[in-house]
């Protein structure tokens, strides 16, 4: 078994996981008030209003407090 270390998604091969790597987080958002992490799709309904969909979080807006973890990524290794 071969998890991603970001999402903690399992796969079968390691090929599978190398291929998963290129586009992880790509699409994930993560919420600096809640550190609560989720995709794209259930942050947003237009594309373009940007909420944290955490009941008990009102974070919201991409760059203000969501941010994409491929950027958060990007920002460790510096
Ligand atoms: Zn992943
Ligand atoms: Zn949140």
């Amino acid at each position: 078994m071969h998890t991603c270390r970001l999402c903690n998604r399992s796969f079968s091969t390691e090929l599978q996981l190398e291929l998963h790597r290129d586009t992880c987080g790509e699409d994930e958002l993560l919420c600096g008030e809640c550190g609560e992490q989720f995709s794209e799709a259930a942050a947003t309904r237009d594309g373009w209003h940007y909420s944290c969909p955490n009941d008990d979080c009102d974070g919201g807006g991409l760059k203000e407090d969501l941010y994409r973890v491929s950027d958060a990524r990007l920002a460790e290794q510096r």
